[in-house]
């Protein structure tokens, strides 16, 4: 395991200032479970170790090229896609989500697209809403889904890890097979993926995380210890529950406890929000006494951001005595202050006598599998002018705006692009219309998703 020939190499390539450098940095001897900032590798250093989750993998990084590889763009272009070609199992080609796709990105992915090496699409610096139009034009360049990435916040890369599995050699795998002893569900295997699903229980400090982690372990029988090389700042965790792998990404909770901090309540969300980072599914544990309060609310919306699964878990309801008022008033503040995400599921439980834990995982399950539903291009679309017709859109100076075509690009969670026939946006509000119509009909209940307009007819039609 150590002959490093064994090991997936992987090459980033992509136009200057796209952020290979930071995701090279990013991925360079860290485990994606390591909150904690050790010093960066250098920007001459152009080859390291990476670790992503259980991959292990060799990365190097093209951006040195750029100087060596003298003036003109096209003398870089080659220097770096002759390198990947030569050197790398598979190619990670950045763009910028910001930028959008640049004539330069375009030649690039031509470029690529000829060596008929394994390419991953990277869309980078798509953190929170700026990058989401790029995200989309990533799919004209004919390089498959891409993956949305921020390189310098952490985001997406449990999406690259997932992108870059089918990648690995079989040497890689066996460490995959250790920690999963069982072995991993089969590709196809419904409509899920195969990878575990990666799990985070957040909350405010004394919320009680660590002791329904405890109590979640305990009653799931745990097969796979604390990974020892984990242990300096978080704790990855994982068990099978119903046939399907579950890795605990986070437990601020835990880690929490060894430290000393003046402001613990400040940490404790940062804790969360990193961890949220990490995970597909968020646990938000509340502490049923004090009920929902502003930094729950906090950690919740930022959930929403982030495009996560999320399942509300109300704890110490063994010592709620006006259990009817308190579960409305939760329902209520989530409503109003989270109304971009209708109906995300509350589970009332408590960790401690572990009456009702039983009901978390079923739920966190379901969230799971509406985050990664795809639906089908027809039924969207009927749905869409049915959708119209019921409630039309607007006009915009005189002319109505109509939504010709609709299609999911992505799932994890559900995207979808709108091609409008006008350039003006759709209203914020016909937006919410469908959303919330989309939950009802495609029952996507509580699940964040996203609806993008774009004027003009679908690009990605078979002419
Ligand atoms: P390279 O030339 O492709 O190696 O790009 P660098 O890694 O040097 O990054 C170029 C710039 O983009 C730097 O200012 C980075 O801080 C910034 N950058 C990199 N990744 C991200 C990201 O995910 N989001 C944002 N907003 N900026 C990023
Ligand atoms: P953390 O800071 O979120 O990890 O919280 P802990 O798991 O350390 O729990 C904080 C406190 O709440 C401890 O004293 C727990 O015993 C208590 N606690 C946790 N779960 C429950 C519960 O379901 N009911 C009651 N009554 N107390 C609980």
């Amino acid at each position: 395991m150590t002959d490093s020939e064994r090991l997936l190499v992987a090459a980033i390539v992509g136009r200057p200032n796209v952020g290979k450098s930071t995701l090279f940095n990013r991925l360079a001897g860290r485990r994606i479970a390591i909150v904690a900032d050790t010093p960066g590798v250098t920007r001459d250093r152009q080859e390291a170790m990476a670790s992503l989750g259980e991959l292990q993998f060799r990365i190097f990084d093209t951006a040195g090229l750029e100087e060596a590889a003298g003036e003109t763009t096209e003398a870089r272009m080659r220097a770096q896609t002759d390198r990947a070609v030569r050197d790398a199992d598979v190619v990670l080609f950045l763009i910028d989500a910001r930028a959008g796709v640049t004539p330069l990105d375009a030649h690039f992915a031509q470029a690529l697209r000829a060596t008929r090496k394994p390419v991953i699409l990277l869309a980078n610096k798509a953190e929170g809403r700026a990058g989401e139009a790029g995200v989309l034009d990533a799919y004209a360049l004919g390089l498959g889904e891409p993956v949305a990435l921020s390189a310098e916040h952490g985001d997406g890369l449990v999406d690259l890890l997932e992108a870059l599995r089918p990648h690995a050699p079989s040497e890689t795998e066996t460490v995959e097979s250790e920690a999963f002893p069982e072995g991993m569900p089969d590709d196809g295997d419904a409509a899920l993926p195969a990878g575990p699903l990666q799990l985070a229980v957040v909350g405010r400090p004394n919320a009680g995380k660590s002791t329904l982690v405890n109590r979640l372990l305990g009653d799931e029988r745990l097969l796979t210890g604390p990974e020892p090389g984990l242990t300096r700042d978080a704790i990855s965790i994982d068990w099978q529950y119903e046939g399907q792998w579950i890795r605990l990404v986070d437990t601020a909770g835990m880690r929490r406890k060894a430290r000393i901090e003046a402001d613990l309540e400040r940490l404790s969300v940062r804790d969360s929000l990193e961890a949220v980072r990490m995970a597909q599914v968020v646990v938000l544990l509340v502490d049923g006494e004090r009920g929902l309060d502003r930094q729950d609310l906090t950690i919740a919306a930022h959930v929403a951001e982030e495009g996560r699964a999320m399942v509300l878990a109300i704890n110490k309801w063994d010592s709620v005595t006006d259990r009817a008022r308190r579960l409305k008033e939760v329902e209520e503040r989530l409503e109003t202050s989270l109304a971009q995400v209708r109906g995300i599921p509350i589970v009332t439980l408590s960790a401690l006598t572990g009456r009702h834990v039983d009901r978390l995982l079923p739920a966190v399950m379901q969230q799971y599998a509406r985050w990664n539903c795809r639906l089908p291009t027809a039924q969207f679309n009927r749905w869409l002018a049915e959708m119209q017709e019921q409630h039309p859109p607007p006009l915009v100076s005189g002319r109505r705006l109509r939504i010709r075509y609709g299609t999911q690009v992505k799932a994890r969670p559900p995207t979808f692009a709108l091609f409008v026939n006008k350039a003006d946006d759709l209203p914020e509000s016909y937006l919410r219309y469908l959303a919330n119509g989309l939950r009802q009909t495609f029952d996507l209940t509580g699940v964040p998703l996203r609806l993008m307009t774009r004027k003009g007819k679908n690009p990605y039609a078979p002419d």
